[in-house]
C-alpha cells in the first residue's frame, strides 16, 4: 500500500481527477457563476480532459518531463487565471523532481510545497485571499508538520486530504483579495471559491489514489 508514486501512477491519478472534476460540473459552475464569470469548471474540465487524452505521451516520461508537459498543457488548455497558475505550479514541481524516478512521501510533500510556491508567486497571493491557495496551503503545511512528527504514512494522506477539503470550505467566509470575486460588491462573502474546491478535489483524489496503491 502507498508509495512510491511513479509517472504511470501520476497519470492514473490524473484520470481519476478528471473524473471527479467532470462529475461535479453543475456545482463548480454554480460557484463560479456566483463569484466569477462561470467558466472555471469548463476550463478545468477541458484541461484535465486534454491531459487524459495525451496520457499515453505522458506515461513514458520522467516525472520531471511529465510535470513540465502537464504544466504547459494546463496553461494552454485551461486558460484564464487558473491555467497560468496551474502552469506555474507544475513547472515549479518539475524542477523539484528533477532526476527522480518516483516519489516517496517526502518527495510528494516537496511537490505540494513547490506547487504552492508556484501559485503564490504567479498569483501574487497568499493564504486567506479566497483562492485555490486556501485548499493547497493548509494541505502542504499539514503534510510537512506530520512528516516532521514522524506520523504514519496512511494517517498523513488522510489528514492532508481533510485539510484541503476544510480549507476549501473555509473560503466561504473570506473576503476576496485576488481573483474576480474581489470585484463583487461583498467580495464574495458567503460563497465558496470554485478554484479552492477544484484544488481540494485534486488533493483528495491524489491522497486516496496513493493510499490505495498496491505495493
Ligand atoms: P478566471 O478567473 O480568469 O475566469 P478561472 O475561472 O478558471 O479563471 O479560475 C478562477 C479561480 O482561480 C478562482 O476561483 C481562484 O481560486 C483562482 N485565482 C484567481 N486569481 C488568483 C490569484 N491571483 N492567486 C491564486 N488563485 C487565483
Ligand atoms: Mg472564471
Amino acid at each position: 500500500m502507498g508509495f512510491p508514486l511513479t509517472t504511470q501512477g501520476y497519470v492514473e491519478y490524473l484520470k481519476r481527477a478528471h473524473k471527479k472534476i467532470h462529475e461535479n460540473g453543475e456545482y463548480i459552475t454554480a460557484l463560479d457563476a456566483a463569484t466569477g464569470d462561470g467558466d472555471h469548471w469548463t476550463n478545468m474540465n477541458s484541461g484535465f480532459g486534454k491531459l487524459v487524452e495525451i496520457s499515453d505521451q505522458l506515461s513514458p516520461l520522467s516525472l520531471s518531463d511529465a510535470f513540465k508537459k502537464i504544466g504547459m498543457t494546463m496553461m494552454s488548455v485551461i486558460g484564464g487565471s487558473s491555467g497560468a497558475l496551474y502552469g506555474s505550479a507544475y513547472i515549479e514541481a518539475a524542477k523539484k523532481v528533477a532526476g527522480k524516478d518516483a516519489l516517496d512521501s517526502e518527495g510528494l510533500c516537496e511537490v505540494l510545497e513547490a506547487m504552492l510556491a508556484g501559485v503564490m508567486n504567479r498569483g501574487k497571493s497568499e493564504p486567506g485571499f479566497k483562492t485555490m491557495i486556501d485548499a493547497l496551503y493548509p494541505a502542504a503545511r499539514l503534510y510537512r508538520e506530520l512528516l516532521t512528527q514522524g506520523a504514519d504514512e496512511m494517517e498523513i494522506l488522510a489528514a492532508v486530504k481533510r485539510a484541503a477539503i476544510s480549507g476549501a470550505e473555509s473560503t466561504k467566509d473570506m473576503e476576496a483579495v485576488k481573483g474576480r470575486a474581489y470585484y463583487q460588491g461583498n467580495k464574495g462573502v458567503g460563497h465558496i471559491d470554485p478554484g479552492a474546491v477544484t484544488m481540494a478535489y485534486q488533493i483528495e483524489v491524489l491522497m486516496d489514489y496513493i493510499a490505495n496503491l498496491e505495493a
